[in-house]
């Protein structure tokens, strides 16, 4: 007889890991089945974040960052260092070290949570008797059978048809954070979120990096304010070269390295040779095999299983969370849509609100923010004032040598009610949780501004920027 649980979770990312967790807590029998394996060969759990995604790249971002200050910021503090050198190999494993960490983490966390961890392809086969089927496919293939099943299997690198990634020259997500040197010449293409962050590891380490990016402007979907400081910052400061507006065209391989033909923004033909190159075009769903046809998952033109606002595909008791489906492709949205399916399973009326998602992008300073950019506020009509106050102005930012950047906050002209906060600095990604909670809680910029932040602090920036709102920043 096949076993038997109330909830069976199909992927072990911050989405399924997170949903069969609270799943097990509400008292559900629960299952996670996750085919993803380390390069040992082992079963590891976390999925794309723990493995090759958020974990790493910020251990590898932190390394790096730590060895550029050390040859670029230490003497303003009036520490001399001479031979400072890197060993990558030794990045790596430290970075490889905090990955298994983790990913053993989440095994630990379901023995606890008596959450059962099959190793496997899932696939939803057919619905019996009230219950769906699926199989595992591993090394023992078995059939299990589940009231609900969670669907939370992820996205994969979107290739460029004729670049063929090979995670040796030519590389994606996995093989950026695995080299085992310095590239002299670096060449990224897209100037998204991998491109940056990955562009500023190789670059801090000392490869000239290049980035090419197809759209005419820069980080798209940040505060316009913000992408024009971050893109002084990361082509004056840190050295990117990022062109925008170019057309890729033919990549070859060659024992000199690999060459890209591109046309650029004016329209010139253009060749880059580089050793490496990094495809950092965005991600697609993972939707491989998840289940027989005659399930009838339906699937938007973007190939993300549709869903509606709770996570329900339509088919009786089958949900999808995360990068599998619509929404920002960030590993909190995706463990707060595992957790709301769970509580909706158990009968709770779970609430996300996607307009209060922040987003962080972990280059250096860091780039942060949570709802509107002042141009979406303009193009949807709506009456705002904005309070922006920048760290040059703050004592704390000064003691850290990081007094680059400002917060911006965005509020109702009327209301007073914060529409969005924009942030450009030092801990960015630390400093953007006080606005998300401001905007849960539906506070007004006044409210930020009667609250007493601890002085000195990078928070203070925030309160200078609600103060701002009112035009009434004291130290502006
Ligand atoms: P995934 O993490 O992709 O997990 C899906 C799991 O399901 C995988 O283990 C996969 O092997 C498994 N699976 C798929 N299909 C099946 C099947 N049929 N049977 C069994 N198992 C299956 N987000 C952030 O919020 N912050 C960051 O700093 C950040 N940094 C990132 C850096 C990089 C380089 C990358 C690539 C991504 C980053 N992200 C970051 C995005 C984040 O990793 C994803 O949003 C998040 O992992 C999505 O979680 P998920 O659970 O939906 O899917
Ligand atoms: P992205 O969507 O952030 O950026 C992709 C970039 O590639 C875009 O600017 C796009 O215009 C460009 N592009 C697309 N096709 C191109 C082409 N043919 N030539 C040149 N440029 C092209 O995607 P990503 O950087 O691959 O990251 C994938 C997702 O992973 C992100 O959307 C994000 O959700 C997640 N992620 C998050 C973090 C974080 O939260 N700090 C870090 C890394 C990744």
């Amino acid at each position: 007889m096949s076993k038997s649980f109330d909830v069976v979770v199909i992927g072990a990312g911050p989405g399924g890991y997170v949903a069969a967790i609270r799943a097990a807590q509400l008292g559900f029998s629960t299952a996670c089945i996750d085919e993803n394996k380390s390069a040992a060969g082992k079963p590891a759990l976390g999925g794309t974040c723990l493995n090759v995604g958020c974990i790493p790249s910020k251990a590898l971002l932190e390394s790096s960052e730590q060895f550029h200050k050390i040859q670029h910021e230490a003497e303003v503090h009036g520490i001399s260092v001479s031979g400072a050198s890197v060993d990558v190999p030794k990045m790596i494993a430290r970075k490889r070290k905090i990955v298994d960490q983790f990913t053993g983490g989440i095994t630990m966390l379901f023995k606890k949570n008596k959450v059962t961890s099959l190793h496997g392809h899932g696939k939803i086969l057919k619905r019996e008797n009230e219950k769906w089927l699926i199989e595992v496919a591993g090394d023992a293939a078995e059939v299990v059978e589940a009231k609900h099943v969670i669907i939370a299997s992820g996205s994969k690198p979107r290739y460029i048809p004729g670049i063929d990634v090979d995670n040796v020259d030519i590389l994606d997500n996995v093989g950026a954070l695995e080299l085992q040197a310095v590239p002299k010449r670096l060449g990224v293409i897209g100037a998204g979120v991998i491109g940056l962050e990955m562009g500023s590891v190789w670059k801090r380490l000392g490869a000239e990096v290049t980035v090419l990016e197809a759209m005419p402007s820069f980080l798209a979907a940040a505060d316009d304010e913000v992408s024009k400081l971050a893109l002084r910052i990361f082509t004056k400061d840190l050295g990117l070269d990022i062109q925008t507006g170019v057309k890729i065209g033919e990549v070859k391989k060659s024992k000199k390295g690999i060459s890209i033909n591109y046309t650029d923004a004016a329209g010139a033909a253009q060749a880059l040779e580089v050793d490496k190159l990094i495809v950092a075009v965005g991600r697609v769903p993972n939707t491989d095999g998840i289940a027989a046809p005659e399930v009838g998952l339906r699937f938007d033109q973007r190939g993300f299983i549709e869903v509606d606002g709770h996570c329900h595909t339509g088919i009786p008791n089958i949900w999808a969370v995360g990068d599998v489906v619509r929404g920002p492709m960030l590993a909190h949205k995706a463990s707060e849509e595992g957790v709301a399916v769970a509580e909706r399973i158990a009968g709770q009326k779970p609430h996300l609100d996607f307009n209060t998602v922040p987003w962080v992008i972990y280059t250096a300073p860091e780039i942060a923010w949570v709802g509107k950019t002042e141009q979406q506020l303009k193009a949807e009509g709506v009456e705002y004032k904005k309070g922006s106050f920048p760290f040059a102005a703050n004592g704390r930012a000064h003691s850290l040598n990081a007094a680059q950047g400002f917060v911006k906050m965005l509020a109702d002209a009327k209301t007073d009610r914060i529409l969005g906060v924009h942030i450009v600095g030092p801990v960015a990604g630390e400093l953007i949780s006080e606005a998300v909670v401001a905007m849960e809680f539906a506070a007004s910029s006044e409210d930020i501004a009667r609250i007493i932040h601890a002085h000195p602090s990078l928070a203070e920036v925030m309160h200078e920027a609600a103060l701002g709102c009112d035009k009434r920043a004291i130290h502006n």
